[in-house]
């Protein structure tokens, strides 16, 4: 086929390529190289430097590199079945020389001459000499001849991302072919003035640089600006998203500002200065006619459910009906209350609608929501089925959204036309970082806690050293104070075997092993009874929740202790934490069910066990549980990480209570990719920069492209 006749342009499939053939093509496709522009810029994201290095300083059977000169022709001794070619190496400009020995390489002789220039690849190999001093010499695996001036650009190699194996060589041969023809193509990515100011390197000399270095330096400046560039693209593109979201029609809220502070008045706190900037955020959005996309981000206790009833009130005095999803139904009910005593002298119609009510009872509740009486809607998931009707929604709150899905919350959201956004979430990410991650969302932060908080006091120990700590907790427990204790807990592999009423249904759920050699001497006494029934079962090493509760109720005897688990019906979650928001529960051992959003301000102690176990975030949340009032409350941390992520881990928690410092921390440890999952959020994976790393770049790209959308509306991005 004639491929050279057509014109290349940088958008060019990779199929018109020169020498481009079926295979070619393929692997382009599995790296996700599209066109002629992004195989340019299939970045390395290192160099295999195969430069000499110094072999009297590498360790014995480090890898070595030598540059040199070929000083004395190969000499083969025979060993029996093993022969060796051994030859002298010339480096450090003839100054010094190397000997270097290859095993059984017969064909060494015809390959190279005296003074050829080459690479030889090796092991180090130390021995002394009857001198006693320490002589290196090479074991060679490989040896590469190379044209006498050797550039920096024959001995280093770019090491490219790839996929499914292939292999390192095809993807530099891809890239060099490409360049080769198609250098000249090379387009400028940001405009002369931007890289004036922040000294950019013009995008030709960027991908000649960072594919083919000629220096570090070179190297070190072509990334940087191929950073700068990655980012800029991708901030011009949400720029551009975030005007045509601006053009969409939403529901202009006309409000009584009146009854909002009449509303402010009401409330038995002043409200913090975040809270009160995220409010004339959020109204003065929902004032105007387009659709408000609006994420509000705060820390666990940081007071957003009052921010978000100003918005509630604010749609509803308008005439329209407003929604709340929560992602349990333990929450929904909180919100329920907590609203019921918010809007008390309002005379406004709440409803609440969670999956399990009867069928009969949510047929009820979604008349009343077609009819428009409900006027505040607050329900889990069940809110989004096809049966939902509302009669003039106007604004949907998401709680907690990084628990539910983007198709979850598009789905509320299209319960109405032009309905407004707020989503709200807990795990707090810093703001540069939150507005890509959100991509098209106009981002609220509530960076202050209501006054009188104290800061949760968290203590790491290892669990050995628990038992320490039990007359402190029964002092608070004396106190009137209450504990939570969470015990992380794995789902045992189904058992054929099991008959599944639902009595058994707790002991499908068995502790994490780590934590047996914690309890066991305790434990062995309560789990007798058990085990007699249970003797056929190999299932010694696995306790069950009850167990863990057993545990704690011999341990803190004499105190009211209860039991939560995620397999309990919901009638019995329900009892069990209302008996924990009363007081009839003192200590309270659970799994994770706590963890979002329960408030029980009594609470003054949170103990995790095997917090190892748990993401930073999760952890943060679950201590959030505590402190919720002005008493001094603890974190106990109870664990011994076997891996070093794991202590930085517990060293985040005790340092700090800010749940944006513990976020940023998490991306470190982690990385950005793994906290973005792509189901997340938008969070694009960058190919040579790194959002977090980078932030500063980051941040200079997203103001200039800003910048520019602003002071060209009608740029097209690509
Ligand atoms: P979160 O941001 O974690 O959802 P909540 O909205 O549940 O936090 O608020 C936590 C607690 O703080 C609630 O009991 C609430 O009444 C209280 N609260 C909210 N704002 C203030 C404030 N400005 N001053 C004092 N207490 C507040
Ligand atoms: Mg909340």
């Amino acid at each position: 086929m004639a491929k050279t006749k057509e014109k290349l342009t940088l958008e060019s499939p990779v199929s018109q390529l020169r020498g481009f053939g079926k295979q070619a093509v393929k692997r382009c496709d599995t790296l996700g190289v599209k066109n002629i522009q992004s195989l340019l810029t299939y970045y390395p994201f290192r160099y295999n430097d195969y430069r000499a290095t110094d072999p009297e300083k590498v360790p014995a059977k480090a890898q070595i590199t030598m540059l040199g000169r070929v000083d004395s022709i190969p000499n083969r001794k025979y060993h029996g079945r093993r022969n060796t070619e051994t030859f002298r190496l010339a480096y450090d400009n003839d100054e010094k020389s190397i000997s270097v020995t290859f095993f059984n390489c017969a064909w060494l002789v015809h390959k190279i001459h005296m003074n050829d220039t080459v690479i030889v690849y090796g092991k180090a190999n130390k021995f002394q000499n009857w001198q006693g001093d320490t002589v290196t010499s090479i074991n060679g695996a490989r040896i590469k001849g190379v044209p006498t001036h050797a550039s920096l650009a024959d001995i280093v190699k770019p090491i490219y991302p790839s996929k499914h194996g292939i292999k390192q060589s095809k993807i530099q041969r891809m890239v060099k072919d490409c360049y080769q023809q198609c250098a000249p193509l090379i387009k400028e990515i940001v405009p002369q003035s931007i890289r004036k100011k922040y000294r950019l390197e013009p995008e030709a000399r960027v991908v000649h640089d960072m594919q083919f270095p000629q220096s570090e330096k070179a190297e070190r400046l072509a990334r940087r600006t191929a950073k700068f560039n990655e980012f800029y693209t991708y901030e011009m593109k949400l720029a551009k998203m975030k005007q045509d979201n601006a053009e969409k029609r939403g529901i202009a809220v006309t409000y009584d500002p009146k009854l909002l502070r009449r509303f402010d008045d009401s409330l038995p706190f002043q409200m913090t200065k975040g809270q009160l900037r995220s409010v004339y955020e959020i109204v003065t959005n929902l004032r105007t006619p387009t659709q408000m996309n609006r994420l509000l981000q705060g820390d666990v206790g940081s007071g957003k459910t009052v921010v978000s009833a100003f918005g509630i009130l604010a749609t509803i005095s308008a005439g329209y009906q407003a929604a709340i999803m929560i992602p349990t139904s333990v929450l929904g009910e909180q919100h329920y209350k907590t609203f019921s005593r918010l809007f008390k002298n309002l005379n406004i119609h709440i409803l609440l609608l969670t999956s399990d009510m009867k069928p009969a009872e949510q047929r009820q509740a979604q008349k009343k929501i077609a009819s428009g009486d409900a006027q505040l809607v607050i329900g889990t998931d069940s809110l989004i089925q096809p049966s939902v009707q509302f009669k003039r929604l106007g604004l949907a709150v998401i709680d907690e959204q990084h628990k539910f899905g983007v198709s979850q919350r598009k789905a509320l959201v299209d319960k109405g036309r032009g309905v407004n956004e707020l989503s709200m979430t807990a795990t707090p990410i810093p703001r540069t970082l939150a507005i890509t991650a959100y991509g098209d969302m106009d981002i609220s932060i509530i960076d202050t806690l209501p006054k009188g908080r104290k800061p949760v006091i968290t203590k790491w120990i290892r669990p050995i050293q628990f038992n320490t700590f039990v007359p402190f907790i029964k002092q608070l427990l004396s106190k009137g104070q209450q504990v939570y204790c969470v015990v992380p807990l794995v789902k045992q592999t189904d058992s054929s075997d099991d008959k599944k009423p639902s009595k058994r249904k707790s002991q499908q759920l068995s502790l994490d092993p780590q934590l047996k050699a914690h309890y066991s001497s305790i434990l062995l006494k309560s789990l007798e009874p058990q085990s007699k029934s249970d003797k056929k079962k190999p299932n010694n090493d696995k306790l069950d929740s009850v167990t863990a509760y057993h545990h704690f109720k011999k341990l803190f005897n004499g105190y009211r202790v209860g039991l939560l688990h995620g397999q309990m019906d919901d009638d019995e979650k329900d009892k069990v934490l209302r008996d924990f928001k009363d007081g009839k529960i003192q200590f309270l051992v659970s799994t994770t069910v706590v963890e979002v959003g329960v408030d029980a301000p009594k609470a003054t102690m949170m103990i995790i066990e095997n917090a190892d176990n748990f993401g930073l975030s999760s952890l943060h949340q679950l201590r959030g549980r505590v402190g919720r009032n002005s008493i001094q409350s603890y974190c106990l941390l109870v664990a011994s990480p076997k891996t070093e992520n794991g202590r930085k881990r517990m060293r985040v928690m005790e340092r700090t209570n800010n749940g944006f410092i513990v976020s940023q921390e998490d991306l470190k440890i982690r990385g950005a990719g793994d906290i973005f999952g792509q189901n997340q959020s938008g969070l694009p994976s960058f190919s040579v920069a790194d959002p977090i790393a980078d932030e500063v770049i980051l941040e200079c790209a997203r103001r200039e492209a800003q910048n520019r959308i602003m002071r060209h509306p009608c740029i097209k991005s690509k």
